[in-house]
């Protein structure tokens, strides 16, 4: 499968997070879940103004899932999910997004205490992760895609399975170095913990799930 490249301002940003020694690497989940809970919302309104579709609010949720054993955390949502052009577009090119705004106003100025106070968007996953995998099907569409990235150098769009609407975002986990400890966003009550700090306004129930097997 052929890499596509990400669009050279993207490339500038994603460069930045995956460098960042930034110590609030976990504003990541925040936005990661705030995402989430856009598609939903997405979901949510186009029910209202549609009769054939019928929105129970019990079936819309978040699940946080760590694996320790395998190192990912998978961060999945039932919203509206993305076509392979969304995918594309979305992902691939920073447009409108937080992350835009944060580059255009704060290039000049050091990166450090400014991406806590912005959204930094979907890219703010390569703080954390080597890989960011993210497998969605977008309502009224049969047909699920993969979107993969390992960072700067591009990412790979694929056919892929999926049975319900919505998406899944897995990240691999960085390993452990000398100064930086990864392992932290693996464990349960620092996924809370951040999870309370941030996201607390969601008005989804975001559910966990942790495994280490
Ligand atoms: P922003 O949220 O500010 O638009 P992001 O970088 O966080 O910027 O996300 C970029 C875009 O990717 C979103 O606007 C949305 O269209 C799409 N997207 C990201 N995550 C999801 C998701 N879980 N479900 C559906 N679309 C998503
Ligand atoms: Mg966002």
């Amino acid at each position: 499968m052929a890499k596509k490249e990400f669009k050279a301002e993207s490339k500038r940003l994603l460069e930045m997070m995956i460098n960042s020694i930034y110590t609030q690497r976990e504003i990541f989940l925040r936005e990661l879940i705030s995402n989430a809970s856009d598609a939903i919302d997405k979901i949510y309104y186009k029910a209202l103004a549609d009769e054939s579709l019928v929105f129970n609010k019990e079936d819309y949720y978040i699940k946080v899932a760590a694996d320790k054993a395998s190192r990912t955390l998978t961060i999945s949502d039932t919203g509206i999910g993305m076509t392979q052009e969304e995918l594309e577009n979305n992902l691939g090119i920073i447009a409108n997004s937080g992350s835009f705004a944060f580059k255009k106003d704060n290039e000049a100025k050091d990166g450090h205490n400014i991406i806590g106070q912005f959204g930094v968007g979907f890219y703010s996953a390569f703080m954390v992760a080597e890989d960011v995998t993210v497998v969605s099907k977008a309502l009224g569409s049969g047909q699920a895609f993969k979107w993969e990235s390992q960072g700067a150098d591009g990412y790979t769009i694929e056919p892929a399975e999926k049975d319900t609407v919505g998406t899944e975002i897995t990240l691999k986990i960085k390993a452990n170095t000398e100064e930086d400890n990864y392992d932290e966003f693996l464990e349960e009550y620092r996924l809370k913990s951040i999870i309370k700090k941030y996201s607390d306004f969601i008005r989804f129930p975001i559910k966990m799930e942790i495994t280490s097997s």
